[in-house]
């Protein structure tokens, strides 16, 4: 029995380059590129003219969908929001929390753990965000929950789940944030500087204790100010980088942007990409649960939510943004068709770069010969058509 697909007559996006060819997949896998009108016995055929087809999406920081949220303890409703995703086109993502009680943090990620096998969508670990944040930039962070580092709370969970997170979201200035660095390095986890106001030279030690990521560019975080340099070096006074400007320019650090049209502003989408290129910015949803739900109020982190007009936002303190809504798809179609950026480029901001700060770039996040068949294609406006895991077409759960 011979198990060759071929999609053809589509417009493949590698995402590093658009080309009119045909995709052959078998076996789970990626088999080949090849032009167009080559015809073989015992190969399928599926017509994807006018259609688009690239690597499936992978999300690095997302807390849930379609009513289910990552900070839950049944596998269930980490399955169940996971697939909300894939429906969307997501096929590899890490479900994340926010800062909550660090017990409910374990519970969360044990529920995952069991939930990583039973899921149509590749759950690839966890992203811890929080509870070691500044306390002035949580933004929607409850304060009760966020603290300075503690190796007697976070230590136990390394132990136990160290090679199931993938990523931490943490303060780089906060007292005992560079043990923690240095600890998710000892464990293979991304340490990455978020809801942080480090001065430049604290977010310069923290890289050289390990951190190499920076959670979305922007919300939450600190930018130039005007302070008291050091006498020695300066008359005393002048303006200081904050982590937004040392984002811009380090290239040992990656960073995550949330294209929704709402966190953005879409000129520092191109500010990004001119300063570090595709490769080290990721798009990222950072949904709320609540995407895929009827607008209205939630309870997200043990605060009121309220999704109207497309964002999230906290109840009680409405100028700050609580998450968006918009599945990753639906930023690469803004990234596209209201930002300008090519599709290629949006597209490898939402597969290939993410796949590689994940550590797993050799599998998944662009066509290739050997890659995962994880794929996702697009109809000419970027809505969904279909969406394949590991070479089969996906059809939701009844
Ligand atoms: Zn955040
Ligand atoms: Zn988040």
């Amino acid at each position: 029995m011979n198990s060759t697909t071929v999609l053809a007559n589509g417009t493949l996006i590698s995402p590093f380059r658009s080309v009119a060819s045909d995709l052959v997949i078998g076996n789970g896998i990626i088999e080949d590129i090849r032009p167009r009108g080559i015809r073989r016995e015992n190969e399928t055929y599926v017509d994807c003219t006018g259609l688009f087809i690239g690597p499936g999406l992978v999300d690095i920081h997302v807390h849930g969908g379609a009513g289910h949220d990552f900070i839950s303890s049944d596998p269930a409703d980490i399955v169940a929001g996971s697939e909300f995703h894939l429906q969307h086109g997501t096929t590899s993502l890490t479900p994340s929390c926010l800062s909550i009680p660090f017990t409910q943090v374990e519970r969360a990620i044990s529920a995952t753990r069991a939930a990583a096998g039973k899921c149509a969508a590749n759950i690839m670990g966890y992203h811890v965000e929080g509870v070691y944040l500044d306390r002035e930039y949580r933004g929607g962070h409850l304060s009760e929950y966020v603290h300075d580092p503690d190796t007697a709370e976070y230590d136990p969970i390394l132990e136990k789940h160290g090679d199931f997170i993938t990523e931490w979201t943490l303060a780089p200035e906060l007292p005992g944030a560079t043990d923690l660095i240095r600890s998710c390095r000892k464990h293979g986890i991304v340490a990455s500087a978020g809801h942080t106001r480090a001065s430049y030279e604290q977010f310069i030690q923290s890289i050289e204790a390990g951190l190499s990521h920076t959670t979305h560019y922007c919300c939450c975080m600190g930018n130039m100010r005007f302070e008291s340099l050091q006498p020695e070096l300066t008359t005393g006074k002048g303006f200081a980088p904050g982590v937004l400007e040392a984002v811009l320019l380090h290239d040992e650090v990656t960073t995550e942007v949330i294209c929704d049209g709402f966190h953005v502003h879409p000129a520092f989408i191109h500010l990004l990409l001119k300063c570090k290129g595709p490769s080290r910015v990721c798009m990222v949803s950072d949904t709320v649960f609540g995407v895929g739900m009827p607008e209205g109020e939630i309870v997200v982190g043990n605060q009121d939510v309220v999704i109207r007009n497309g964002i999230a936002i906290i109840k009680d303190r409405p100028e700050i943004i609580a998450s968006s809504v918009t599945p990753l798809v639906g930023m690469l179609r803004f990234a596209h068709q209201k930002a300008g950026i090519a599709l290629p480029i949006a597209w490898e901001m939402a597969s290939a770069t993410p796949a590689r700060i994940l550590g797993i770039g050799d599998q998944k996040g662009a066509l290739s010969a050997g890659k995962d068949a994880d794929l996702l294609i697009l109809d000419g406006d970027l809505n969904v058509s279909s969406v394949y895991v590991a070479g089969r077409k996906w059809k939701p759960r009844r």
